[in-house]
């Protein structure tokens, strides 16, 4: 369904893309490619997906690096408002498992996914989720919160995550030949 939208997009580590923040520059939502579009106006800094870009409006449309906060702030909200109810979901799927909800907290990270700490139950996921596809974003929910019941990827691991997402392994393969971080 997303594929159309960004096989054509060359494949960068997110970490390592320089952004340039100006508009018709392609900024990813959700596993979508969108022209960024700025705009000047006298009213507070917003950002609204319009539907085929992202627009952004800004008091300083010269200036990049308050360009760069006010759209990282929008992808923070973006991210909360989503991620909230992906992990709650989760957790109802993995019910069998008896796993209690633990606490999210949403940080860009460059080397993984996400995480969860058995000891305090939070659940750590990676910020440069919002960019990939909604699919994907659950499939690393619920990979962490199953790690909660089997801490390493042992066959007890893999047996619930196929049991409760049997196509866990083509999510992956998106997240890792298409939006590697
Ligand atoms: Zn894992």
């Amino acid at each position: 369904m997303y594929k159309n939208r960004y096989s054509s997009q060359p494949v960068i580590p997110e970490h390592e893309r320089v952004y340039h923040y100006v508009s018709g520059e392609l900024h990813k939502y959700l596993g979508y490619h969108y022209p960024l579009s700025i705009i000047g106006t006298s009213d507070e800094p917003r950002v609204v997906l319009n539907g085929s870009h992202l627009v952004l409006y800004t008091k300083h449309p010269q200036d990049r690096g308050e360009i760069a906060f006010i759209l990282d702030m929008w992808y923070r909200e973006q991210a909360k408002a989503i991620f909230v109810p992906v992990v709650a979901d989760a957790i109802v799927k993995a019910a069998p498992y008896k796993i209690s909800m633990p606490k999210l907290r949403i940080y860009k990270l460059d080397d993984r996914w996400g995480s969860l700490s058995q000891k305090s139950k939070i659940l750590v996921m990676n910020l440069e989720l919002i960019k990939t596809p909604k699919p994907c974003i659950e499939y690393i929910a619920l990979h962490e919160v199953i790690h909660a019941r089997y801490p390493s990827h042992d066959m007890g691991f893999y047996s619930a995550l196929s049991n409760l997402m049997p196509d866990w392994r083509e999510r992956e393969n998106i997240l890792r030949t298409k939006f590697p971080i």
